[in-house]
């Protein structure tokens, strides 16, 4: 789980990797036989029985820099991934952070340049807000309305969806499954796991190889749902 890729000098969420890191972090994922793919595409290939050496990679909020950092590196690795955007908020800025910085996030036509180049596009709702504190209205428009302002913004079907700051309960879950997508992506879900909350790691600017190897033992046990609860 990554947000922005790009300067770091004032990143109090932690939201942030450098070029650089994110350039070693997917050339260490390589050299150890495992290739960055949309999570759609990770979803497909253990469906078919072929999910072995790949690893879902997003990115939430659909920062700007996304095009401008993380795509090359993407490339020059042969690496692929989710961006999961906010279509409330074409081409503003992650106001819902209160502490800032401001970063900006992909205008229409900066998320149709990176669907056109092969990644897939996800909804993170349409403002970001935190799914389980909505009312029925807000929610159904989070999900329904924003799915489909996102098929139309690129001419082609979504499929995942990603929960604004990680969170989920049970009537989020069902509402994301009653709009129509697949898959969703949550944080730590604990009972709730599976298709419509999906577990991730967050990775940041101190995952060097050691943290990276600890995390992925580490997210192996953490991805099995609860049972007998
Ligand atoms: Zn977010």
């Amino acid at each position: 789980m990554y947000h922005s890729v790009g300067d770091r000098t004032d990143d109090p969420y932690r939201l942030t990797v450098t070029p650089d890191r994110l350039d070693a972090q997917l050339g260490w994922l390589r050299r150890r036989g495992l290739r960055g793919v949309s999570v759609a595409e990770l979803l497909a290939a253990r469906a078919r029985g072929e999910g072995r050496g790949l690893v879902g990679l997003t990115f939430d909020d659909g920062y700007a820099d996304f095009v401008e950092h993380a795509l090359p590196r993407l490339r020059h690795w042969g690496c692929e991934a989710t961006l999961f955007v906010l279509p409330g908020r074409l081409g503003g800025d992650n106001a819902w952070d209160p502490l800032g910085p401001r970063k900006p996030l992909l205008t229409a036509d900066g998320i149709r340049h990176a669907a056109a180049e092969g990644v897939e596009i996800g909804s993170h709702g349409l403002t970001h807000v935190d799914l389980t504190k909505t009312d029925d209205a807000a929610l159904k428009a989070e999900t329904s309305e924003s799915r489909a302002l996102l098929s139309e913004l690129i001419s082609a079907p979504v499929t995942g969806f990603c929960y604004p700051y990680g969170t989920v309960d049970a009537r989020a879950a069902d509402a994301v499954r009653a709009a129509g997508y697949t898959y969703a992506c949550a944080i730590a879900p604990g009972p709730l796991t599976g298709p419509h909350a999906l577990p991730r790691v967050h990775v940041g600017q101190r995952d060097t190889a050691v943290r990276l190897l600890l995390k992925t033992r580490l997210h192996r046990l953490r991805r099995r749902p609860a049972t007998g609860v």
